[in-house]
C-alpha cells in the first residue's frame, strides 16, 4: 500500500532499534528505557479500579473532566503557574498528544520550529508531520547542555516561528533555572517565537525546585506548557498528560483533539485526579530513590574515568564514551548484556555520549555498572 511521503521520509526511532536488539538477547539489563520502574501509587490505581467498578466507561468532555482540570490548575501552582481550568487547560492522551496538538494547532506548514539538541526524539518528527521545517540548535556539554540565547542566535533561530524544548531534559538530565531561562525568554520575545515547554519531568529535580519559562514576564501569552503523569506518578501506560496555554491556543488545540482523540482515557483521568490529590508522599519517595540511584551511577561512571556531566533532573545521565557511541552501545549489549542508548540518536551534540536511564532498581544498577567497567577494561 502507498505510504505518505512525509512518513516514508521519517526514519524509525533509533531507540526502538536498540530495544529490539536488547529483546533478542538473553540476560540483558536495560538502562535504555525512559520510564519509571515503579508502578503508579496505589491510591491512583485504586481510583481507576473504582471508576471502572462504577461503570465510568464513557467519553469525558473533550478538554477533560472539569474536576481533573481544576486539580491540575491547583497542582501547577507549586511552580507558580496560574491557569484557568475552564479555558486554559486541556487534558490529553499523554504529554505525547500535547506535543502533537501543539504542533498541529499552532504551527503552519512551512513554519520553522527550533529544536535544541540533543533532544527527546519526538519533537522533530512531530514538527515534520505538521509540515514544519526543523532547525536544530546544538547544546553542549561545556554549558551543561543548557539552551542559551547565543546558541539560538548562532543556529539562526531569530527567523524561526517556534521553539520546543524540555527541561529537566531527556536525554541529558540537564535542568535550567530561572536565571538560565531568562535570556531564552528574552530571545523568544524579541523574535516573536511561540515556545512549547515540555515540563513533564518538573517533579523530578535533585538540586532545587523546577522553574517554568511561562512564569517569566511576557511569556505566559506565548508559551504552551506541556505536562503529564507518566514520569512523576509512574503512569506511562495510563496515557495522561495536559497542556497549559492561553485560551485561544487551548481552543485551537481542542479543535484538533476533538476530531482526532475526542477525549483522553477516562479511567486514567480518575487515576490522575487521585494522583494529584493524594500521592505527594509516594512521588517524593520515588524522587528520593531516583536521587540515590543518580548519585550512585554518576560516581560509578566517574570512577571508571568516563566524563559525566552532573545531571540534576529527570532520570538520565549522559556520560561520554570512548569512540563511536553506536558501536560502543552495540558491543556493550552483545558482549556484556547491558542496553544503553547511543547519544547520537538524540541529534547533534549527542554523539560520543550514552543515555543511561537510572529508572531501574539498585541491584540492576550495581550489576550493570560492574559489567560496563569490565567492558571498558
Ligand atoms: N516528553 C518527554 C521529554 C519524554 O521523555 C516523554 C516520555 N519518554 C514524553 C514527553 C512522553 O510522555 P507521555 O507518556 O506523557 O506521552
Amino acid at each position: 500500500m502507498k505510504v505518505a511521503d512525509r512518513v516514508e521520509r521519517t526514519p524509525p526511532s533509533g531507540i526502538r532499534k536498540f530495544f529490539e536488539l536488547a529483546e533478542a538477547a538473553d540476560d540483558v539489563i536495560s538502562l535504555g528505557v525512559g520510564e519509571p520502574d515503579f508502578s503508579a501509587p496505589w491510591a491512583a490505581r485504586a481510583a481507576a479500579i473504582d471508576a471502572l467498578e462504577r461503570g465510568q466507561t464513557s467519553y469525558t468532555a473533550n478538554r477533560g473532566r472539569a474536576d481533573l482540570r481544576e486539580g491540575i490548575a491547583e497542582h501547577v501552582t507549586q511552580y507558580d503557574l496560574d491557569y484557568d481550568p475552564e479555558s486554559e487547560i486541556i487534558v490529553t492522551a499523554g504529554a505525547s498528544e500535547a506535543v502533537d496538538l501543539s504542533m498541529r494547532a499552532l504551527v503552519d506548514p512551512g513554519d520553522t520550529v527550533a529544536v535544541p539538541q540533543p533532544s527527546y526524539i519526538s519533537y522533530a518528527p512531530t514538527a515534520k508531520f505538521a509540515g514544519a521545517e526543523v532547525l536544530p540548535v546544538p547544546t553542549r556539554a561545556e554549558n551543561g547542555f543548557k539552551l542559551t540565547d547565543d546558541a539560538l542566535a548562532a543556529a539562526g533561530a531569530a527567523d524561526a516561528d517556534a521553539l520546543i524544548y524540555c527541561y529537566p531534559n531527556n536525554p541529558t538530565g540537564a535542568v535550567m533555572d530561572e536565571a538560565d531561562l531568562r535570556p531564552v525568554a528574552n530571545f523568544a520575545r524579541e523574535h516573536d517565537l511561540t515556545v512549547f515547554a515540555d515540563e513533564i519531568y518538573a517533579a523530578l529535580t535533585y538540586g532545587g525546585d523546577h522553574d517554568s519559562i511561562a512564569t517569566l514576564p511576557g511569556m505566559g501569552e506565548r508559551t504552551v506548557v506541556i505536562g503529564g503523569f507518566s514520569k512523576a506518578f509512574a503512569m506511562t501506560g495510563l496515557r495522561l498528560g495536559y497542556a497549559l496555554a492561553p485560551p485561544e491556543a487551548v481552543e485551537a488545540m481542542n479543535r484538533v483533539h476533538q476530531y482526532t482523540m475526542l477525549s483522553a482515557p477516562t479511567t486514567a483521568q480518575f487515576a490522575g485526579l487521585e494522583a494529584i490529590r493524594s500521592c505527594d508522599d509516594a512521588v517524593e519517595e520515588m524522587r528520593e530513590a531516583y536521587d540515590r540511584r543518580r548519585r550512585y551511577v554518576l560516581s560509578r561512571f566517574r570512577e571508571m574515568g568516563l566524563d559525566c556531566f552532573e545531571a540534576e533532573g529527570a532520570f538520565y545521565v549522559f556520560p561520554e564514551c570512548p569512540g563511536d557511541d553506536e558501536q560502543f552501545a552495540e558491543n556493550l549489549l552483545t558482549e556484556e548484556g547491558v542496553a544503553v542508548v547511543p547519544g547520537s540518536v538524540f541529534g547533534e551534540g549527542g554523539e560520543g555520549h550514552l543515555r543511561v536511564s537510572y529508572a531501574t532498581g539498585m541491584d540492576d544498577l550495581r550489576e550493570a555498572t560492574a559489567r560496563i567497567e569490565r567492558f571498558l577494561d
